[in-house]
């Protein structure tokens, strides 16, 4: 074939979009065969709503082939100037042990993995986020924590909220904040405090007694670096039936009296310099810790110890009853993809470094901090914290010191101090700081010829003995002490516990994750790849805006081809979830109604079928959510929606619609809703969840909606993390763009200067937007909408042939379904008591991942294949689905008992089969269902998990060391 073919031609068929798209020419005839259809196209035809199609591919490049790709970005991370940070503010350098660099975050067995719904194939990040939660409590000091929040700032925004539930002064609307907490984090909470309607006062943290408050939050140590005693403070607010939260930094928790026991009733934070890189501002994971008496009021996942059929120990996410999808807008909070992947390299940091590990790193920190404020005091420049972990501040011009030149001769030095307040500088150490490096900021804050010697100045400190920290808040307590953080110490061991926990976990490594929704496709290694960049991963997020020259460049170019893709005028890439997207969309709907003079406009109209997230943020924004009837066949119920919309008309605030619907259909009235709620003064926020069966054919712009949030780590092909990251940046159309978040510390655009912040950082998660980037210029303008093509013919190939066995619940006036596709199985149950727990379970004897079950409708299956599953994959699945159908029917039949099938006892283990086996089923019909669930075995390392139990027991902390002994 090469003579007959161009240069160009052969290059062009090199391109990555055949790398991405499982099904390769072949298979698809194959698939359009069954389904009945000439051609891909022809089958988009009949599916996508002509009235909505665009005429044109996306204005966006062409694709690129991976080197190519590469080397492009490469040129633009090399416009980033990576100097020494000292910034600190809760960002700080870290060392990423390679151990965990390597087989954590740049590994898919725990990168591809999606939260642990489905938890007996998923004891191995379970038991890392058990290990977690145990890291936070031990150093905070309190009974209780979460599985990860996004950051610390929208953390503390999570404290106040639960004050607010959980406080006795029912009376009080006020919450109090100290004003050393750090200014990104109130600004943040402020935002938060102006939706839910509290007032707020900000002040020096012993102001907080003066006022009748329902809850109070304090930064230890300070924001200056100063470390004060709050145990007092704390009582006294507690007294007055105040809630008191603390943000704290965790490598100081390593020497100083923890929070819990300076009596805090929740302890927040972030566990980035727990070996996470900064990476201009995320991902990390933030901690959220408290008593047992609020464990009700956690936001976010926590996980929990249960037990399974055999009663032995097992993990699974505890309360899942509290997740949005039950309580709706009454959730705690909208958290649904959190952290969790930055948890478990924050837990792992602890398990390979363990306490004793953790107190050399972070006395090594107190000392470097204690020398460079020795030597600088001797030099008559001392620092205005006496008391301090990390952090000194200098008031440079009561000193008599020009800021402007110690500045400059840090940047003449690559380095990069905390500016923000007039007239002083502070600076924060890190484990990455050096000897040369305490030199180095002795040269910018003196000058150079001091004479100091660090050397020198060690030794006085060891010979005198250190004051900084307190005497009273010295830490006496221990940590850390169950033995997982006391074994895997050399690199051996530590590596054998990490793959030990990865082979417990089903990840899209081993099989395909049809998880309805959540669109588990490709996630191409060459897009992880500059992940883990230095010019990408150490960039503190506050660095001065001309150091950060590449991350603006990639920012915009994927902010310009998210414009063009979604039919948007503008983009905020700052919120750093779907939800916190919503969040963010609704905040700006609400400021333009505000605009207007609408500010009553407050009634949010959602449809039954919506995700669990969009009744919670609406919540959050203060707005009365009115719930839409959903009709037979699952679409919007117009004549309900006309009424409940005019009915409403004078204080419509929006709809929250999700599209294609969570049905899986491309309702055919999508732009008759809009101008409905349009018509009657509301706004249109369109989920875009979905846009894996929107992008290049249709668009949230084009349909008629006003702002959407987009799931990067759906349909831009940022992995899940096993629970997290995420990115959610929100469209809007022009008129919402001077509504859109900005951030106290580094201006995002002009026009919206001064608005509030929904995230810590400016750009959220900046650090996985590359994998986003790369996602695009790999696939380009043509792939990208390929990707939409095969999403939808690989559904519709998986409705096809699993039609001819179970129900398929809707369709489209065709028949046919968008990208996804739900499947009922309560004719099963009503017939065979077999229920879709069976037989999400059973998948796993057969090497699969169940699909999203129960949502959006009780009693089913939400599959979603995506583009990335070969025909082959998808063939496997079928041919489980069909031999699970089969054994339902001898369940049904009466062949096998209703009580002891291989439905009912499964998931089989290896524990199973090496016990007494005298079940009226073979051994190999257990574990070996088909061939190829034989050939490529996963075996769940726990029988199914007993839930109800575990929510009654609670327990969300490692088991207690005299267990390990039995
Ligand atoms: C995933 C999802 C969300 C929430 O997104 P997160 O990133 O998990 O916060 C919202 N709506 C729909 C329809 C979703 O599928």
């Amino acid at each position: 074939m090469s003579n007959a073919n161009s240069l160009e031609q052969l290059e062009q068929k090199q391109d990555f979009i055949r790398r991405h798209i499982g099904p390769d020419a072949a298979q698809t005839q194959e698939m359009l065969n069954d389904i009945g259809v000439e051609s891909v196209d022809a089958l988009i035809n009949e599916i996508v709503p002509a009235d909505i199609r665009l005429a044109d591919l996306p204005a966006i490049e062409e694709s690129k082939t991976e080197v190519q790709a590469l080397a492009d970005l490469k040129a633009v991370a090399n416009l980033n100037k990576v100097n020494d940070t000292y910034i600190g503010l809760g960002y700080f350098g870290t060392l990423t042990p390679n151990v965990i660099l390597r087989n954590v975050l740049e590994n898919p067995g725990w990168y591809t993995a999606y939260t642990p719904y489905q938890p007996e194939i998923a004891q191995g990040r379970l038991e890392s986020l058990l290990n977690y939660q145990q890291m936070c409590i031990d150093l905070t000091g309190l009974d209780l924590a979460s599985a990860s929040l996004l950051d610390e700032g929208t953390a503390a925004a999570e404290a106040m909220a639960l004050a607010k539930r959980v406080s006795k002064n029912k009376k009080s609307n006020l919450f109090f904040v100290a004003d050393d907490v750090y200014p990104q984090t109130i600004d943040l909470v402020k935002q938060r405090a102006d939706m839910f309607g509290f007032d707020l006062v900000i002040a020096p943290a012993a102001d907080a007694v003066n006022h009748d408050v329902f809850g109070a939050l304090l930064q230890y140590p300070g924001a200056t670096g100063e470390i004060t005693d709050i145990k007092g403070l704390i009582k006294d607010l507690q007294a007055k039936k105040g809630v008191v939260a603390v943000a704290a930094d965790i490598m100081s928790l390593v020497m100083l009296k923890s929070p819990g026991e300076l009596g805090a009733d929740a302890v927040i934070g972030s566990t980035q310099r727990f070996g996470v890189p900064m990476g201009y501002g995320g991902p990390h994971a933030a901690f959220f810790t408290t008593s047992d008496k609020h464990k009700r009021s956690l936001p976010g996942r926590i996980i929990g110890v249960s037990k399974d059929t055999r009663g032995n120990a097992a993990l699974r996410m505890a309360m899942q009853t509290r997740e949005q999808h039950i309580r709706r807008e009454k959730a705690n909070s909208n958290i649904c993809t959190a952290q969790v992947l930055l948890a478990n390299m924050a837990a792992f940091y602890a398990v390979y470094h363990g306490p004793e590990g953790l107190k050399v790193i972070a006395n090594r920190i107190h000392r470097l901090a204690d020398i460079l404020a020795a030597g600088t005091t001797a030099k008559g420049l001392t620092p205005v914290n006496s008391t301090f972990f990390d952090t000194l501040t200098f008031d440079l011009s009561s000193q008599g010191k020009n800021k402007d030149e110690v500045v400059a001769r840090a940047l003449a030095n690559n380095a990069n101090l905390r500016t923000d307040v007039d007239g002083q500088v502070a600076i924060s150490l890190d484990e990455t700081t050096t000897r040369d490096d305490i030199n180095t900021l002795f040269n910018i804050l003196l000058g150079e010829g001091h004479g100091l010697d660090v050397d020198e100045l060690d030794a006085q400190i060891v010979a005198n003995g250190s004051t900084s920290i307190p005497a009273e808040l010295v830490r006496e307590s221990e940590f850390l002490t169950h033995p997982v953080f006391n074994s895997y110490h050399s690199e051996t061991e530590m590596l054998r516990y990490i793959k030990k926990l990865e082979n417990k976990d089903l990840a899209l490594n081993h099989s395909m994750i049809s998880l309805g929704s959540c669109t588990m496709k490709l996630n191409a290694t060459a897009q992880m790849i500059p992940v883990s960049w230095p010019e990408f991963a150490n960039m503190h997020p506050f660095a001065p805006v001309d150091q950060a020259v590449g991350y603006k460049k990639m920012i915009d170019e994927l902010g310009d081809w998210l414009v063009e893709l979604t039919g948007y005028d503008n983009i905020s890439m700052q919120p750093n979830s779907g939800a916190q997207g919503e969040y963010a969309g609704l905040i700006a709907i609400h400021k333009y109604h505000e605009s207007r003079g609408d500010s009553h406009r407050n009634i949010c109209l959602i449809p039954s079928s919506a995700h669990g997230t969009n009744p919670a943020s609406a919540q959050m924004v203060g707005m009365k959510v009115v719930v839409v009837d959903c009709d037979k066949q699952g679409n919007v119920d117009m004549d309900d929606l006309r009424a409940k919309a005019t009915e409403m008309a004078d204080n419509l605030s929006c709809i929250m619609i999700t599209y294609p619907s969570t049905h899986g259909v491309y309702e055919t009235t999508i732009a008759e809703i809009c101008n409905i709620v349009h018509d009657n003064g509301g706004q249109v926020y369109l989920d875009g969840a979905n846009m894996n069966a929107q992008v290049g054919l249709t668009s949230p712009g084009h349909i008629g909606a006003d702002v959407s949030h987009l799931n990067l780590h759906k349909t831009f092909a940022i992995p899940h993390g096993g629970g997290g990251p995420g990115m959610g940046p929100i469209g809007v159309k022009a008129h919402l763009a001077p509504f859109l978040p900005d951030h106290a510390l580094i201006n995002v655009n002009e026009e919206t200067a001064g608005n509030g912040a929904v995230s810590a950082a400016p750009y959220g998660s900046a650090g996985i937007l590359c994998i986003s980037y790369l996602y695009v210029a790999l696939l380009g303008k043509k792939g990208v909408t390929d990707a939409t093509k095969y999403a939808i013919t690989n559904a519709n190939y998986l409705a096809h042939k699993l039609g001819q066995h179970y129900p398929i619940l809707y369709s489209g006036a065709n028949g046919r379904v968008a990208h996804e596709c739900i499947i009922d199985l309560r004719p099963i149950k009503a017939e065979t008591g077999v229920t879709e727990v069976d037989m999400a379970k059973r998948l796993m004897d057969y090497g699969f991942h169940a699909p999203t079950m129960s949502f959006p409708v009780a009693g089913t299956f939400m599959i979603e294949p995506t583009e990335s599953e070969s025909k082959v994959e998808l063939d496997r699945f079928i041919e489980a689905m069909v031999s699970i159908r089969n054994e339902v029917t001898k369940v049904g039949s009466g062949e096998w008992a209703a009580d002891n099938n291989p439905l009912h006892n499964a998931p089989h283990t290896l524990a199973d089969i090496t016990d007494t086996w005298d079940r009226p089923y073979s051994i190999a019909q257990a574990v070996f269902p088909v061939p190829a669930a034989a050939a490529n075995k996963f075996w769940p390392t726990v029988n199914r998990i007993d839930d109800v139990y575990g929510d009654r027991n609670l327990i969300c902390s490692c088991p207690a060391v005299d267990t390990y002994k039995d």
